[in-house]
């Protein structure tokens, strides 16, 4: 039983009539929800002796200070104050709520399985890219060989970064190659510098030694050109060096050639692979070219127009077996004949083969 109470007429006379009985059944499932909420394990046993419980504290008594304790022992008591029950509640460590349950578990997994996707994503589009991006650069930078970056990839960002690398490179290219003309090229006359010339001519008599073939080399020499200035200017005479490195120029390219400028309004000329006679005609067809330009020349003595002299030197096959021979020397033949030019009368030119 749980309450009681007495049943009396409303008639003003109280007479009692009856009691009205409240019985609530304990059910164990009950209990058990209790314990599973409570996260404690709880049992009961129905009181029937009074005294044994008169220690005891009630089920609803509110928290008592009694220390920590495993174990304890509750009386359930009826409406009127009577023990019903003595409840058992054991604060077992098996009891004691979970910190890892199987939603959080699942929730855990979820958020490790999205990270994973996550950082795959990002390896595999931004990282991955970043890394063999700068592996290429690293690479260029090495070899000292710029170019572009052909990587595919779907994100915008990624693209944009690529895309700017590239038109970066470009610009680079661009300015190199103009930085090379400018520091290869004389800025007058539009041909060889004399630093260039040095690089070819380093290179082509390497050739030429290793593969025995021919080489030839004339010195260009403008007749009284001091004269020529002070004659019509020195404006005059920059249009007229223009004018002669426009033959040289066209000398050179139609017989595989190159032209330079060696200093002031001296030039040399480098020829390849060539028989003698074509060598000695090519200097010879020079010297005309330039008589055919007709730059009015009055102060030189030699001619009434610009004329130039030129002293040539020429290694045949067989010389470049001689170690004595060396491309120092074979400038310094060239140079010899080139004093002798000028000085047999100029507006000629003489060679030396070797
Ligand atoms: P030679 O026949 O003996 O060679 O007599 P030259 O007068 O040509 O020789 P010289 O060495 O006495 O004079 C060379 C002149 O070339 C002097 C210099 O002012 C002139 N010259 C050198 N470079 C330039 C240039 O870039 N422009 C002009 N206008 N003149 C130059
Ligand atoms: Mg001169
Ligand atoms: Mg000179």
């Amino acid at each position: 039983m749980f309450a009681s109470h007495v049943i009396q007429r409303t008639n003003k006379t109280g007479e009692p009539v009856g009691s009205i009985v409240f019985i609530k059944k304990v059910r164990k499932s009950q209990v058990a929800m209790m314990a599973e909420v409570a996260q404690v394990k709880l049992s009961y046993s129905i009181i029937n002796d009074d005294s044994a419980t008169q220690n005891l504290l009630v089920l609803n008594g509110g928290i008592q200070n009694e220390g920590i304790a495993t174990e304890r022992q509750r009386i359930l008591l009826d409406i009127n104050g009577n023990p019903l029950l003595t409840m058992n509640i054991e604060h077992h460590h098996q009891r004691l709520p979970v910190l890892f349950d199987l939603y959080l578990i699942i929730i855990l997994i979820m958020f490790f399985v999205a990270s994973l996707i996550g950082f795959f994503v990002v390896n595999r589009f931004f990282i991955t890219p970043l890394i063999n991006g700068a592996s290429a650069i690293n690479l260029m930078l090495l070899k000292n060989d710029l170019q572009p970056l052909h990587f595919k990839n779907q994100f915008l960002e990624m693209r944009v970064l690529i895309n700017g690398f590239n038109s970066l490179i470009k610009e680079v290219k661009k300015q190199n190659e103009q930085l090379e003309k400018i520091s290869k090229i004389d800025e007058l006359t539009q041909i060889y510098n004399r630093r260039a010339f040095e690089e070819i001519y380093t290179l082509q008599w390497h050739d030429a030694h290793n593969q025995k073939t021919t080489l030839g080399l004339m010195l260009i020499d403008v007749d009284y050109f001091k004269l020529y200035n002070d004659f019509y200017g020195h404006q005059e005479g920059d249009c007229a060096l223009q004018a002669l490195c426009r033959v040289l120029k066209e000398t050179a390219k139609s017989n595989n050639g190159i032209a330079a400028r060696y200093g002031g309004e001296e030039f040399i000329m480098l020829f390849n692979q060539l028989s003698f006679e074509q060598f000695e005609l090519i200097s010879q067809q020079l010297r005309k070219n330039v008589n055919a330009l007709k730059l009015p020349h009055k102060g030189s003595k030699v001619s009434d127009v610009l004329t130039i002299s030129v002293g040539c030197a020429f290694a045949t096959a067989k010389a470049m077996d001689n170690e004595s021979i060396t491309a120092k020397s074979l400038i310094k033949d060239a140079d010899v004949m080139l004093y002798e030019a000028k000085n047999t009368g100029r507006d000629r030119a003489l060679i030396k083969s070797i």
